[in-house]
């Protein structure tokens, strides 16, 4: 046996289906191939001057599941690696991401500038939760550049964004909007859980932190729930990691493997997504009873050059109305027997779901009118089936 070492692998300039596949490995002293999952609460020290010197530099080391655990350091370090980020700290749930980037940075009399177009709970967070800490958010047109200029306070710490939108598929200028955010000196925080690093890198674009429902696409198999916030080094060890040491908003080993081993197949499924997603969209275009179609590959999508500039493909979802208003919506939903009827997405299996009802009843119905999420809109999070058993599925209820 030789006894010399193999070189540890250089991840720079490595492209991102490579790093899903390769970044953040540790292996233990069995060398076992496949990511080991290490599902214990603590781990144990030599000596009283080994555990106090774990203690004194808690972020490097391995001293309880709460802060630190292989594992999660394993999906944690492959994130960030795919990102384009120097760290990442992995969350409980994409809620608990956004959550932890907000009680990281603001404090009260902070103002926050937000994307009219985000995630439901997200905008409940901003609103009902921060609120009552004293955080004020501002909620502005995504695509409007001067909205966001004109939003800006003495004291915005915060801008946020998710880009495709959901349902409507709209698409922000992430570098625009990062002229803006830096101008303001607020940390630009973009919601990366529709495109994914597969499709889109906002921090090469202009973005300082980077959040994810690993729930979505990450796992992508609809298993487990999980986040993440990937960003500098100086953000991440420094506000983050306290905060979740100290509060506990942890991403579990168990959830973290199952993660960490989703990404490997990341660049395929959402490649393959998008694709059968716009072929989709330009199918449902030529339908006689289909009113509008959304999606960022279409051409007659309003940020079409936008979204090709920024995004690798358009994305795995879309959404589109109907001429016969809500009752032919259902009508769709319940003639389908294939895709699965439910909010969820970033599954292998394709959902339908009927936002104004069920993802964006508790937005007032002024709200969901102002935000074009009509009655008559389905959304369609786009799976691995073969497209033309999703197209026969969907031509039940398409019929006049
Ligand atoms: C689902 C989702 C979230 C929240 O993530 P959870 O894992 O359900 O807490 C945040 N942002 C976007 C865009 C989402 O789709």
């Amino acid at each position: 046996m030789s006894d010399k070492k193999r070189a540890p692998l250089d991840i720079k300039n490595l492209q991102t289906d490579t790093l899903g596949v390769r970044a953040g490995v540790r292996r233990t002293e069995f060398n076992e191939h496949s990511e080991a999952m290490f599902l214990t609460s603590s781990f144990c020290f030599d000596s009283a001057a080994d555990a106090a010197h774990g203690f004194a530099n808690a972020e490097k080391g391995f001293i309880y599941s709460r802060f630190t655990n292989p594992t999660v350091a394993m999906f944690q370090d492959r994130l960030a690696a795919m990102e384009g980020g120097q760290a990442c700290i992995a969350t409980s749930s994409g809620m608990s991401a956004i959550m932890t980037v907000a009680m990281s940075h603001l404090q009260a009399g902070d103002h926050v500038v937000c994307s009219r177009s985000v995630f439901g709970a997200t905008i409940q967070l901003f609103t009902a939760i921060l609120g009552k800490f004293g955080i004020e958010t501002t909620y502005v047109d995504m695509s409007d550049l001067g909205s966001w200029k004109a939003a800006v306070k003495p004291n915005t710490k915060l801008f946020y964004l998710e880009t495709p939108s959901n349902p409507l598929t709209e698409v922000a200028d992430i570098a625009g909007i990062a002229k803006i955010a830096k101008a303001a000196n607020a940390l630009y925080v973009v919601d990366n859980c529709f495109c994914t690093p597969a499709l889109q890198k906002p921090i090469e674009l202009g973005a300082d932190v980077v959040i994810h429902s690993a729930t979505k696409y990450l796992d992508g198999q609809g298993r487990v729930l999980g986040g993440a916030v990937v960003g500098t080094e100086e953000f991440i060890l420094g506000k983050v990691f306290p905060y979740v040491r100290t509060s506990g908003p942890t991403l579990s080993a168990f959830n973290a493997w199952v993660i960490l081993k989703g990404l490997e197949t990341l660049n395929l499924r959402v490649e393959k997504q998008s694709q059968s997603a716009l072929e989709l969209a330009q199918w449902l275009e030529k339908q006689p009873t289909v009113e509008r179609v959304y999606h960022p590959g279409l051409k007659s999508h309003p940020q079409y050059e936008l979204a090709k500039a920024q995004q690798k493909m358009g994305g795995p979802i879309l959404s589109f109305t109907l001429k016969g208003g809500k009752e032919a919506a259902w009508k769709v939903i319940d003639g389908t027997k294939l895709l699965s009827i439910t909010a969820n997405l970033g599954d292998t299996r394709t959902t339908i779901t009927h936002p104004a009802t069920t993802t964006h009843v508790r937005v007032t119905p002024e709200a969901r009118a102002a935000a074009g999420i009509t009655d008559s809109l389905v959304r369609i999070a786009v799976g691995l089936e073969n497209i033309e058993d999703i197209k026969n599925d969907l031509l039940a209820g398409l019929k006049g």
